[in-house]
C-alpha cells in the first residue's frame, strides 16, 4: 500500500502516559480490526504529538499479521481533492466504491473537514457502509469530537460512537526517549547533557523536538564535529528562530479558498455570491490583522476595491464574530491553520 508510510511502527513509537490509552488502544485496533467496540477508532490532539504515527503504525500492523486486508491512509485534504475532481470527472462512483472496498480505513485530519458540506456527506455514506459492514475506522482529529467546529451534527455523531483517545505532549522522560531513540537509529550518540537540553528546551511538540534533534546529527554527520553543549545551543537557538516567518496575503487567500472550496479568481470578481463574499471579507479581515499590508492594497488586491470596502468588510467579519457562533468556529480554524504554516 503505498499511501502507508513503513516508517511508522509501533515498534518505534515511544509509549509514555501521554499517549498510553491511544497507543494500547490502536494496537488492539490492529490485532482485531472491525472486531473491538472501538470503532472508529479517534486518535486527537495537538499539532506534531504522534497522532500520523500511531495511525500509521495501526495500518502497518495490520498489513504486517493480516497482508491480504485492504488498509488505506488517506489525509482528509487528499480525500476532499479526490472527492472534488470525482465530481469534475464524472468518476463519483469509482471514487465511493474504492473506499467502500477497504477492511481498514486510516483517514488524518477530520478537522478539515470543516466547512466542505459536499465531502463530509460522501464521507458520511462511506463510514455507514464501512462500519456496517464490519471494517475498521481510524480518525485523527486536532480536537475531540465534541469541539470540532464546521462538521455536520450527524457526522460528529459517528465519530463519538466508538472510543476517543487524546495524545498529550510527552513529559520530559518520554521525550528523552524520543530522542535516544532517534539517535539509536541514526547510529549516532550525542553527548548526555545535549540530549538532555534538547528535552529539556523544546518540550510542547514532537516534531520540533526531533527537527531538532536530526539537525543536530545532520551537523555531527556532515562537519564529523562534536556536538557540545554551546554549540547545541546556538544551534537550537536558529531552529527556534526559524519558526517564526512571514504571512503573506496571498497565502491568506490561498488558504481562505480551501477552506471554503472557492476559486481563488471569484473572490477577486465582482460576484456578490453569499459564499464569495464571505471568503472574500474574511480574506481581508485576516489580511488586516495579519499582515502589514494598508487598507488600500489590501482593497486593490481583492478585485481593485477602495479601502471603505475593506473597513467594511472587517466590521461585518467582527460583528459575525460576536454573533454567529459557526462563522466564529471557521474565522478561528483558518487563523489556527495560518500560524501553524
Ligand atoms: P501529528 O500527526 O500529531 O501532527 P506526527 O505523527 O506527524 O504528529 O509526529 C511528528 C513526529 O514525531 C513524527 O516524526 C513522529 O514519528 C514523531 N513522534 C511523535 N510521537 C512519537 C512517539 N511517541 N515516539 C516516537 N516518535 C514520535
Ligand atoms: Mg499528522
Amino acid at each position: 500500500d503505498p499511501q502507508l508510510n513503513q516508517n511508522y511502527t509501533f515498534d518505534n513509537f515511544i509509549e509514555g502516559d501521554c499517549n498510553r490509552l491511544a497507543r494500547s488502544a490502536g494496537f488492539a485496533v490492529a490485532s482485531k480490526p472491525g472486531g473491538t467496540s472501538f470503532n472508529p477508532l479517534m486518535i486527537y490532539g495537538g499539532v506534531g504529538l504522534g497522532k500520523t504515527h500511531l495511525a500509521q503504525a495501526i495500518g502497518n500492523e495490520v498489513k504486517r499479521h493480516m497482508p491480504d486486508k485492504l488498509v488505506i491512509y488517506v489525509s482528509c485534504e487528499k480525500f476532499c481533492q479526490q472527492f472534488v475532481d470525482s465530481l469534475k470527472n464524472n468518476t463519483i462512483n469509482d471514487f465511493v466504491n474504492f473506499y467502500q472496498a477497504m477492511d481498514v480505513i486510516i483517514m488524518d485530519d477530520v478537522h478539515n473537514f470543516a466547512g466542505k458540506d459536499k465531502t463530509q456527506d460522501i464521507f458520511f455514506h462511506i463510514f455507514n457502509h464501512l462500519h456496517q459492514s464490519g471494517k475498521q475506522i481510524i480518525l485523527t482529529s486536532d480536537k475531540a469530537p465534541k469541539d470540532l467546529a464546521g462538521l455536520e451534527e450527524r457526522l460528529l455523531s459517528r465519530f463519538k460512537w466508538g472510543l476517543s483517545a487524546d495524545m498529550q505532549v510527552p513529559d520530559l522522560e518520554t521525550r528523552m526517549a524520543i530522542l535516544k531513540k532517534k539517535m539509536y537509529a541514526d547510529g549516532i550518540e550525542l553527548p548526555y547533557e545535549v540530549v538532555e537540553y534538547v528535552a529539556n528546551n523544546i518540550d510542547n511538540n514532537v516534531r520540533e523536538l526531533e527537527g531538532a534533534m536530526v539537525s543536530l546529527l545532520a551537523q555531527a554527520t556532515l562537519n564529523k564535529k562534536e556536538i557540545d553543549l554551546n554549540l547545541a545551543k546556538s544551534m537550537l537557538k536558529n531552529f527556534i528562530k526559524n519558526s517564526h516567518k512571514e504571512i503573506s496575503i496571498d497565502y491568506i487567500q490561498k488558504l481562505v479558498c480551501e477552506y471554503f472550496e472557492v476559486p481563488v479568481e471569484m473572490v477577486k470578481s465582482k460576484t456578490r455570491k453569499r459564499e464569495i463574499v464571505q471568503a472574500r471579507q474574511i480574506s481581508m479581515y485576516l489580511a488586516k490583522n495579519h499582515t502589514k499590508t494598508s487598507l488600500k492594497s489590501i482593497g486593490a488586491y481583492f478585485g481593485g476595491r477602495d479601502h471603505s470596502t475593506v473597513i467594511y468588510a472587517c466590521q461585518t467579519v467582527e460583528d459575525l464574530i460576536d454573533t454567529d457562533k459557526k462563522f466564529k468556529a471557521y474565522v478561528q480554524d483558518i487563523q489556527k491553520k495560518l500560524k501553524m504554516s
